[in-house]
């Protein structure tokens, strides 16, 4: 498995809306394999393809405490939705930065799994909530697009400090 690299808020390709994709093949497999793989090496609870650059509808989330519970989902649609939840939401894309986003708290999904096969899941809880925020992502939405501008400016300025300090320690 390799170590894909994450890229980062304002990267154009996180603006992007990305392609279905056709169908299940090798490439695709291996693809979530090294999703996952940085996924956990991040450590991180949810990665979506345009994070690693490739601009189509994959994504992968494990929530799970015991990272043994890996989930991918191709070409996911969210077909129902219930309630309301706040979260506070990080992003391996904004690493540092958090705030709290408001979605609603039950799911629906449709979406083909790793072996080809179209599935629909019930979801509540984080998973409900990360599977949001990966969607968001294929649809080229970050998080900090969901909270006020005022908050959002001011996410994007702490992000820039703390990228500034990491090339400058
Ligand atoms: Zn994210």
């Amino acid at each position: 498995m390799e170590k894909l690299d994450i890229v980062l808020y304002p990267e154009a390709g996180l603006k992007e809306v990305c392609a279905p994709i056709p169908e299940m093949n090798d490439d695709i497999d291996k693809l979530i394999d090294d999703m996952l793989y940085t996924m956990y090496d991040a450590p991180g609870i949810g990665l979506a393809a345009p994070q690693i650059a490739v601009q189509q509808r994959l994504i992968v989330m494990d929530v799970s405490e015991t990272n043994d519970q890996p989930l991918a989902l191709i070409n996911p649609e969210i077909i129902q939705s219930a309630g309301t939840v706040d979260w506070e939401e990080g992003c391996l894309s904004m690493p540092g930065i958090y705030a709290k986003v408001t979605r609603p708290s039950d799911i629906l999904v449709r979406g083909m799994n790793r072996d080809g096969k179209m599935i629909e899941l019930e979801a509540d809880g984080l998973l409900a909530i990360c599977i949001q925020h990966e969607i968001d992502h294929l649809n080229g939405t970050m998080f900090i697009d969901r909270i006020s501008r005022m908050k959002r400016t001011r996410a994007i300025q702490k992000f820039r400090k703390l990228l500034a300090e990491q090339s400058h320690p």
